[in-house]
């Protein structure tokens, strides 16, 4: 079995306990506006060009199947076979999204069993929404699980609970976002109304080890009022789980232009420390737990 995975990141520390490996899977059912990974969203494959790294030198012209002998396929046209990337030495074509069989995946991960055994780390399956390849998504962590490697998923939620619960017994732990309590701000921020993913939040957190985070974006949920009507939704499911709060980072500007895609949040400015450490007080008066990750 193969499913689409648009980048493997050793050594990440911010997904889960212990150092981990982080897998992330192509394609996502939602469309956040401050989307930190905008290549991973779409399914199909996609290149990336950063101009500043051309030569000019066509190389890409040429191997480009789609191309008119003068420009190659990109964006518009552009099937993500990939034939561009491969001539181009200076880096400015990127290829986002692979093909890879669930051994591959298992035989890299496996490189770095030794730290998740010394730093109590794991693998961490996210995306995109990994659950957009449910198949792909239960093959690797049965085979991760049999490897007996911990496992964590970083899903948004948005998904029939039936595919949630297949996986359940694979993943110590569940790792989902809370955008916002309020259904039109969430559909209007990210697509999708946010009913299904409080409902499916509040069966996880019944029965599986469940971590929440909330992304700070300034405008969107940064008021007293959006952060509090989150706060008293977490303080009052079955069991509280652990929280964090993430703060926005406009850092992923160069991946839209890469894309040539519009980054709607270009000009937000990210919270301070000192704003997040109030943020973080307004969720633990209501006694959760809840961390900055940054
Ligand atoms: S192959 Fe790379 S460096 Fe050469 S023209 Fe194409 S994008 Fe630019
Ligand atoms: S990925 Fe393929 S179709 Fe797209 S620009 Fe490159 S060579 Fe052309
Ligand atoms: S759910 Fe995550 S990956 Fe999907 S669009 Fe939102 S921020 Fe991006």
């Amino acid at each position: 079995m193969t499913g689409r995975v648009f980048n493997i990141q050793h050594f990440s520390i911010h997904d889960g306990p212990g150092v981990r490996t982080t897998v992330f899977f192509k394609g996502c059912n939602l469309r956040c506006y401050w989307c930190h990974n905008p290549e991973s969203q779409a399914f199909l494959p996609e290149v990336g060009f950063d101009s500043a790294r051309c030569i000019s030198c066509g190389k890409c012209v040429s191997a480009c199947p789609k191309s008119d002998g003068v420009r190659s396929a990109i964006f518009d046209n552009c099937d993500g076979c990939g034939c561009c990337v491969e001539v181009c030495y200076t880096g400015a074509r990127k290829l986002y999204g692979k093909d890879y069989a669930v051994d591959e995946i298992l035989t890299d991960v496996l490189t770095d069993r030794d730290l998740y055994d010394k730093t109590g780390g794991g693998v961490t399956i996210s995306g995109g929404e990994p659950f957009m390849q449910t198949d792909f998504l239960l093959a690797l962590l049965s085979a991760l699980k049999s490897e007996g490697i911990h496992t964590a998923v970083e899903s948004a939620a948005f998904v029939d609970w039936g595919k949630i619960k297949k996986a359940l017994p694979y993943i110590d732990l569940y790792i989902c976002d809370i955008k916002s309590a309020d259904d039109e701000k969430h559909m209007a921020a990210t697509s999708k109304s946010n009913r299904l993913i409080l409902e499916n939040i509040t069966k996880l957190s019944r029965c599986t080890n469940l971590l929440l985070r909330t992304p700070v974006i300034p405008g969107f949920n940064d008021s007293e009022n959006d952060l509090s009507a989150i706060a008293d939704f977490i303080a009052a499911l079955p069991k509280v789980p652990q929280h964090e709060l993430l703060s926005f980072s406009g850092i992923c500007k160069g991946k839209y232009k890469a894309l040539d895609r519009d980054f709607k949040a270009e000009n937000l400015s990210p919270p301070t420390r000192n704003e997040m450490e109030r943020f973080a007080e307004i969720f633990r008066r209501r006694g959760i737990d809840c961390t900055l990750n940054d």
